[in-house]
């Protein structure tokens, strides 16, 4: 699998070719705001590497979805989602056409904030 596939839209994105609200980057993991929210805080984290889905996971990726996961609550709040229990955020991880993933490059869906959300 290489680093980065030239076909692909967050690929594009990490690189700078296509333009997004940034929320977080570090060395291995990019966050920005979902082009069409569903809730009134809506953004994706995603790894800079091009794995296609949690599919393709193995034992080298741990330590960067653990990241991932353990970042996910800290740029919940930051972004606006009210703190737990009363508040709260929903990940949610598409993998493959029939678990409803559309874009194929790893990426994990942070919502929160009031309720009622367009969807979700
Ligand atoms: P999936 O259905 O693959 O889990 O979700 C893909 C998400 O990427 C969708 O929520 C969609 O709105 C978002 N998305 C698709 N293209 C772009 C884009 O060019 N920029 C941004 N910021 N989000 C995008
Ligand atoms: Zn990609």
């Amino acid at each position: 699998m290489s680093a980065h596939d030239p076909h692909c839209i967050f690929c594009k994105i990490v690189a700078g070719q296509i333009p997004s609200r940034k929320v977080y980057e570090d060395d291995d993991i990019f966050a920005f705001h979902d082009i069409h929210p569903w809730a009134p805080v809506h953004f994706l984290v995603i790894p800079k590497q091009h794995i296609p889905s949690m599919a393709q996971l193995g034992p080298e990726h741990e330590r960067l979805m653990g990241r991932i996961m353990t970042l996910a609550p800290r740029l919940a709040l930051e972004q606006g989602c009210n703190p737990y229990p009363e508040g709260g955020f929903r990940i949610v991880c598409n993998n493959g056409t029939e678990g409803g993933q559309e874009v194929h490059h790893l990426h994990v869906h942070v919502m929160g904030g009031p309720r009622p959300w367009l969807r979700g």
